[in-house]
């Protein structure tokens, strides 16, 4: 096969750590490393330093990327004890509202029921509420989304018991979708084993039983995220490791592999990478914007030519079929071998409103 043009990709689910956390990766790199990867648009969280949970940090955080950003980027709000309203407000300049019912990275988990309440009942009923929700948390964010008519939308899937449990949801009608990771799909807890602190990240890799349920259940699958979070070598070689672990760049040929050994449809790919982010968050589709891949390429992924400042990936030494050779957005060439746009070039998107 010669050239595969695809639709750019869209993440709903980054980390891109700025501020506070530039020395792990910047907004230009983080979104530089997107490109490389064939993704035009990331979602970041609100899990940084500040965090993003009211006017103020969002504000600084768009003007931050309005300089920065190389790929197009949109914003999760954070949900906190105290901001219900004013996350509210905010709804129409953000991809959703994000809330952490389990344990993670930062400092944005939600303990207080009356604050969890007020913000299933305050967040505007048509734009979606992302959770960290494990296990019973999983259970309990559908439960309000159904009591409150929210639709909620459940991050990193990662066990066979939780994707029953959306499909089970889905199938009453719940207004619930979910995505999950490429590490989730393709690592288990052994590779935890083998990896040390860089197979680390919340949820944690899972048994090869919820590794092949996430499968199984594909079709109860939205989209698929690539929850990239770095951290340097040096915390992750650190006495207390942090969660996380970067996707940027190795998503597409991981998921271009699958379709080579006949386990995802390319079509199938295309809609958990594109369209269904998409239509999840109510954002406008990208102009003029395309992937060129060489399906054919054979190589392994490793850490060498990453753009990503924390250089490192968890996936390394993994054989894959499939490579970036161009992207183009709004008519421009983004990345051929490298970024060919400045920082600054890359849009903030915000949810396309319907009026009436
Ligand atoms: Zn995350």
């Amino acid at each position: 096969m010669g050239t595969l043009k695809l639709p750019g990709l869209i993440d709903a689910h980054v980390h891109l750590r700025e501020p506070g956390g530039e020395h792990k990766e910047d907004i230009t790199s983080g979104s530089a490393a997107a490109l490389a990867g064939g993704v035009v648009l990331v979602l970041d969280m609100p899990n940084t330093y500040p965090p993003i949970v009211d006017a103020g940090t969002l504000a600084l955080k768009r003007r931050l990327a309005e300089e920065k950003a190389v790929c197009d980027i949109g914003f999760f709000v954070g949900a906190t004890e105290t901001n219900p309203a004013e996350a509210a407000g905010l709804a129409w300049q953000a991809a959703g509202l994000k809330i952490y019912l389990d344990q993670t990275y930062g400092p944005l988990r939600m303990h207080n029921l009356a604050a969890l309440l007020a913000h299933f009942c305050t967040w505007p009923a048509d734009r979606p509420i992302a959770v960290h929700a494990e296990g019973l948390s999983a259970a309990m964010a559908i439960g309000l989304a159904r009591i409150y008519g929210r639709r909620l939308h459940l991050c990193h899937v990662s066990r066979a018991n939780e994707i029953a449990l959306i499909r089970a949801a889905k199938e009453s009608g719940a207004a619930v979708t979910c995505e999950v990771t490429p590490h989730h799909l393709l690592l288990t807890e052994a590779d935890a084993e083998r990896l040390g602190p860089y197979g680390g990240m919340k949820p944690p890799l899972a048994a090869e039983a919820d590794r092949a349920a996430l499968w199984a259940n594909l079709d109860v699958v939205d989209c698929i995220a690539t929850d990239h979070a770095p951290h340097t070598r040096a915390e992750k070689e650190g006495a207390t490791p942090p969660p996380g672990v970067p996707g940027l760049e190795t998503m597409l040929p991981l998921l271009l592999t699958a379709v080579a050994d006949r386990r995802l449809t390319l079509e199938r790919l295309v809609q958990l990478t594109h369209y269904a982010p998409l239509r999840i968050f109510g954002l406008p589709e990208p102009a003029e914007c395309w992937v060129e891949v060489d399906p054919d390429a054979r190589h392994t992924l490793g850490s060498a030519g990453l753009l990503t400042r924390c250089g490192w990936t968890p996936f390394e030494g993994m054989p894959v079929v499939g490579k970036v050779r161009r992207v183009v957005l709004r008519g421009q060439t983004v990345f051929e071998g490298q970024v060919r746009v400045q920082p600054g070039f890359g849009r903030v998107v915000v949810p396309a409103r319907h009026e009436g």
